[in-house]
């Protein structure tokens, strides 16, 4: 799934060809809706979508679906490591050779790897988007609670771009959160 229709559908046809039953979905909640129809083997997401973003699609799947196999890609990052906290068993680099793609789809694949390569269910943050700013100024995000399932204000740091910690305010879960990058942050990356 991207944002880019062509590379979508660049892609599918290979996978499709190669003998693997491929859906696309346009964005986060069609897919989330597609792999509630009929658990998928492999996801492969963008990490840069509108609506819901992928670090969010992701730390939903890895929560909701741990079996499946989680390929994020992007053209914000380069080489093959998962970026910190990206709920994902693989990485693809937007703009590499699609056989790169396949090697790394084969590579999850195999069982033993799959084990091995699943990190803890709560090892994963939890992404949010930020909301703004609260009625004293200050930047926060809503984090909804992966125990309890209620929602409260966070306030933000300064240097919110790196993992961070938070107690739930009703029930005391630890809860690690990391903000969504916005789309300018990702560019200025590059
Ligand atoms: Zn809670």
């Amino acid at each position: 799934m991207d944002d880019s229709a062509a590379l979508c559908k660049t892609l599918s046809v290979l996978f499709t060809a190669l003998g693997y039953a491929v859906r696309l979905a346009s964005n986060g909640f069609s897919a989330l809706d597609a792999i509630r129809a009929a658990t998928p083997d492999v996801l492969l997401s963008d990490l840069n979508m509108p609506e819901m973003s992928g670090y969010e699609l992701l730390s939903v799947v890895r929560r909701r679906f741990p079996s499946v196999r989680v390929i994020a890609m992007s053209g914000a990052f380069t080489g093959m490591a998962v970026p910190a906290g990206v709920a994902a068993d693989a990485f693809y680099e937007k703009g590499q050779r699609p056989i790169l793609l396949l090697r790394i789809v084969e590579g999850i694949m195999r069982p033993r790897h799959a084990q091995a390569m699943h990190p803890s269910r709560s090892g994963a943050p939890i992404w949010i988007p930020t909301n703004g700013h609260n009625t004293s100024g200050e930047p926060y995000v809503i984090i909804t609670c992966p125990e309890c399932l209620r929602a409260f204000p966070q306030v933000l740091d300064k240097s919110s771009s790196e993992i961070l910690d938070a107690k739930c305010a009703y029930c005391a879960n630890p809860i690690n959160y990391a903000i969504v990058p916005s789309a300018e942050t990702m560019l200025s990356q590059n």
